[in-house]
């Protein structure tokens, strides 16, 4: 999963993408990079986190009123720098652009554009191909004023070669700022606007992942960018719409469960609202166990919002028992076991004053592995705990994610061929309750009732791009696995 951000000011921009840019580094700690525009293009990415990332010096360099941001966490690739976004090309015009997804057909248009093309794709990054794909449909009218017209038939050419996920923006130099989605929809992409003091000056527009990251820019108007659409900005600040395909609205569902942050607003659902929609959903099922609990504990930080539903809904007490070391990154970004292993330790602690000898209703928002999980409940039985009902607010995890979000390989979800009773003797807990699906998407889709289905892939197996194969299913399982040995490879050099 990534986060993107792509602003279009009237001043200086770095400094307002780079406060926003905060809002998304739960989206991508791997790698994060900016691109300014100001007549050349200025670029500055690494790898870690946005604050060690950028300095004074290199914000300095980073000259000019456009500027698009992102973070990374790989999906393909091994990670380096060179792979991290944003990308630009010196033709047709000089285009840069950052996206949020995974680009399914990658390899495949890789070697197009090389074969065909004559293109030569640097990177592993997707967002390269990206690029190359919009630019060679521009190429052609490079010797003509480019209209929007031209700009969203590049967008239709994007969608009938590249398969998979992405919310891209691109900038074109002296041409305008475009952000588009994928046909279905899949990854988020806000788009806002604030007026500016001075009354004659135009609008800062924006894009952005998350509503987030605009309202803390205080922008006055933020909506979605609607799927299979393209929103384009020429440099006179004139706003050109348009709906490209007609494909079904499939947003990723995992997006309310886990990824996004509960103060954004996706697709007009609110992500605070849905989880505490999850937790109500979940208690309902609990309730009719009849299971004897004493607190309802949440796994921090997810689980919070849902846990707090679930104990006010089954009247019971709710617990904070363990305590969540903010220093350290998320676990699941290490790619070896071990290394996972030992971070849950450090990164949870419990308290013993609150488990001791109590029933307890652990809460979080998924099990993947199960190695958390199976660490977490060990803590909370050396903490004194009697029973422990460990409770996820949503349903079995049981196949890889070719959308951005990474799951890993299909043989690692505990869920996969495994009975309820069997999960909840692997993780060593008295009990596993998982949420339903119909359950999991009614909550969602509460404050929506526009989007017919939400992607559930992983939960299902049924991929709403259609696209993906047995044959893709094994290759990309492939690379995946390949990568998590050359990571570590990389890592024992
Ligand atoms: P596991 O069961 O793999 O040990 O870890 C599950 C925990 O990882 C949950 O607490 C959940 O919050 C977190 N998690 C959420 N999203 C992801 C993801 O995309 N990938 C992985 N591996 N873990 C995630
Ligand atoms: Fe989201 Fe799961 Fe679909 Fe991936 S497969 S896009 S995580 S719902
Ligand atoms: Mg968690």
């Amino acid at each position: 999963m990534c986060g993107v951000i792509g602003l279009f000011d009237n001043e200086n921009v770095v400094s307002k993408l780079y406060s926003s840019m905060l809002t998304i580094q739960h989206r991508g700690q791997d790698s994060a990079g900016i691109l300014t525009f100001d007549g050349t293009f200025h670029l500055k990415k690494g790898n870690g986190l946005i604050r060690d990332i950028f300095d004074q010096k290199n914000i300095a360099r980073l000259q000019g009123n456009i500027g698009i941001g992102h973070t990374r966490y790989p999906t393909v690739g091994e990670g380096s720098v060179e792979d991290a976004q944003p990308f630009w090309l010196n033709f047709p015009f000089g285009i840069a652009g950052a996206h949020n997804g995974n680009i399914t057909n990658f390899f495949q248009l890789k070697k197009e554009l090389n074969d065909k093309s004559k293109k030569i794709i640097n990177s592993n990054c997707d967002m390269e191909v990206v690029l190359n794909v919009f630019a060679e449909y521009i190429e052609k009218f490079k010797n003509k004023k480019i209209t929007p017209e031209i700009i969203f038939n590049a967008v239709k050419y994007v969608y009938k070669r590249v398969k998979g996920s992405y919310a891209v923006v691109l900038y074109i130099a002296g041409i305008g700022m475009l952000g588009f989605r994928d046909p279905y929809g899949l990854r988020p992409l806000l788009f806002g606007e604030t007026k500016p003091e001075l009354t004659n000056e135009k609008s800062i527009y924006g894009f952005a992942s998350e509503s987030t990251s605009l309202s803390v820019l205080n922008f006055d108007i933020i909506r979605d960018v609607e799927p299979g659409s393209a929103i384009f900005i020429n440099e006179d600040k004139e706003i050109f719409e348009k709906k490209l395909s007609s494909k079904p609205h499939r947003p990723c569902i995992f997006e309310y469960i886990y990824f996004a942050r509960p103060d954004s607003d996706l697709n007009g659902i609110n992500v605070y609202s849905s989880r505490v929609e999850l937790g109500n959903s979940l208690a309902k099922k609990i309730k009719k166990l009849k299971l004897d609990i004493d607190i309802v504990s949440p796994v921090p930080d997810s689980a919070r919002t849902a846990s707090i539903a679930i104990a006010r809904k089954l009247k019971l007490k709710y617990r904070e028992g363990l305590v969540k070391n903010r220093y350290i990154g998320r676990t699941f970004i290490m790619p070896e076991d071990n290394a996972r292993k030992e971070s849950i330790n450090q990164k949870l602690n419990p308290i013993e004053a609150v488990f001791i000898d109590k029933n307890v209703l652990l809460v979080d928002d998924s099990i993947v592995r199960g190695n958390t999980s199976r660490a977490i409940v060990q803590m909370v039985r050396n903490a004194g705990a009697k029973k422990i009902f460990f409770a996820s607010y949503s349903s079995p995890l049981t196949n890889p994610c070719f959308y951005g979000i990474d799951m890993q390989t299909k043989g690692e979800f505990i869920a996969l061929n495994s009975t309820e009773e069997e999960i909840a003797k692997k993780i060593g807990a008295d009990l596993v309750i998982y949420q339903d699906i119909k359950d999991m998407e009614r909550s969602v889709r509460a404050q929506n009732k526009q989007i017919k289905s939400f992607c559930k892939a992983c939960f299902t197996g049924d991929y709403p791009t259609g696209d993906i194969t047995e044959d893709m299913l094994v290759q990309i399982e492939n690379d995946r696995a390949n990568n998590v040995k050359s990571k570590l490879n990389n890592k024992n050099k």
